[in-house]
């Protein structure tokens, strides 16, 4: 904008491996570029920052106070699972960063709070101010202006009160160039979804599985999803759809995550400020013994009447679902209940596709489980719905619209969906190395 080279987000794909997850920094000139901005925590916007400042010394990093505690934890668990993935999955570039590296460059880091403008960039030409976006702790949506042109870009979105988080508040008025995620483009929700019925059928599923005397595996995603789910049993416990006195297991990842919403507990954009989920907030029981690198892919034994909420979302191999699921899965009076997304060829997504099989191949090395368990997913999908966004970009009509953050029929809906809406807008598909000039 103006003389000023912004960069919002800079994340690593989740389904790539090795240096094909980063973008593509080659085609950036060294020190070109003046600030950073990240939208939120999730490594598919914040997960290469650390490669991406190597050759932007001066650029400022600019983010929500609560991201950057959430950004510095995961970056440093990335480098934890990048240095196993090089040996296991023999991927020499692994890790892209080191500890020392994130260390180095965190402290650089600029908080900004929300609704609050701040400016910067040749002559501080650039305004900027944050909006939440309701779609994770931190999350925010990012206004600029510069020489009378203004451009909004999302980030991840949810329209809608969640649990924890809020819905966004974006802003409609005046915005001349908008760039918005497309993630649910696809597919559309059902026409009778309600968030409450959806929670109600998730305490049934528990409350059938506690009293055939199982157990309950719910495969998390340790940063966000894993915070909405327990704060969405306490609620369960608290109005007596499910008993009080069942063990909630965490662990992990999650552990460390959660640690950091409790310290955010009085920020102003959640539902049950104060809530401490691990200082008398809930009874839970934390998993906090690590095992062994080797053992990393074992099963691990489970109790019955319990609940386990643990990380990864996926049941990535290596991760403390995967090894509970296990176990889990031959035993009729359990479930594995999926509450998050599950790439299709992710364990979990392979498994929810599995269902109704007698077997199931948990990880390529093993041979067959017998697959006894009750097997269920819910949509507490953190992101709006295709035809939320769709009012959004209604209102705020822009003359121009950049579709990113989704696959390619998802893209496509809403550059003919809005392509109709919208006669006078012009509205792309922006691939990586496309030029928009606005
Ligand atoms: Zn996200
Ligand atoms: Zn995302």
């Amino acid at each position: 904008m103006g003389n000023t080279r912004i960069i919002l987000d800079a994340g690593t794909h989740p389904k790539r491996e090795g240096a094909d997850n980063l973008p593509d920094l080659d085609s950036l000139d060294y020190d070109s570029i003046d600030a950073i901005i990240i939208s939120h925590a999730h490594l598919d916007h914040a997960g290469a920052i650390p490669v991406l400042v190597r050759n932007q010394p001066n650029a400022k990093v600019f983010l929500t106070e609560e991201s950057n505690e959430l950004v510095e934890s995961l970056l440093h668990n990335s480098v934890n699972v990048m240095t196993s993935q090089r040996d296991e999955l023999d991927i020499p570039e692994f890790p892209l960063f080191t500890h020392s590296e994130i260390n180095a460059i965190q402290p650089n880091w600029e908080n900004r709070a929300l609704r609050q403008e701040f400016t910067f960039g040749k002559n501080n030409e650039v305004t900027c101010e944050f909006y939440p976006a309701g779609h994770i702790l931190g999350s925010v949506g990012v206004l600029l202006k510069c020489q009378d042109r203004s451009v909004f870009y999302t980030g991840d979105v949810h329209f809608e009160d969640q649990t924890l988080s809020k819905a966004a508040e974006f802003p409609t008025e005046g915005i001349d160039v908008l760039i918005t995620e497309t993630t649910r483009g696809a597919v559309p929700r059902r026409a009778d979804y309600s968030r409450k019925q959806e929670i109600e059928r998730l305490a049934a599923a528990i409350r059938d599985t506690i009293d055939r005397g199982g157990s309950t595996l719910i495969p998390l995603f340790a940063m966000g999803k894993s915070q909405e789910l327990l704060l969405i049993l306490h609620e369960l416990k608290e109005s007596g759809q499910l008993n009080k006195n069942i063990p909630v297991y965490v662990g992990g990842l999650t552990t460390k995550m959660t640690v950091t919403h409790d310290r955010f507990a009085d920020t102003a954009h959640r539902h049950h400020r104060g809530f401490r989920f691990l200082q008398g907030g809930m009874d839970l029981i934390v998993a906090s013994k690590k095992r062994k690198k080797k053992d990393r892919n074992r099963s691990i034994p489970y109790d019955s009447g319990r609940i386990y909420a643990l990380s990864s979302g996926m049941m990535t191999e290596n991760t403390v679902s995967h090894a509970f699921a296990r176990n889990i899965l031959p035993n009729e009076r359990n479930s594995i209940l999926f509450v998050g997304y599950a790439a299709a060829d992710s364990p979990g997504g392979r498994l929810l596709e599995a269902r109704g099989d007698k077997e199931f191949q948990l990880d390529e090395d093993s041979s067959p489980i017998a697959m006894r368990c009750q097997i269920e997913r819910f949509d507490f999908s953190g992101h709006a719905t295709r035809d939320e966004l769709r009012d959004y970009a209604r209102k705020v009509a822009a003359s121009q619209i950049i579709l990113v953050h989704g696959d390619e029929p998802a893209r496509q809906w809403f550059l003919e969906t809005l392509g109709a809406d919208l006669p006078d807008s012009s509205i792309n598909i922006a691939n990586p190395g496309d030029v928009v000039a606005f």
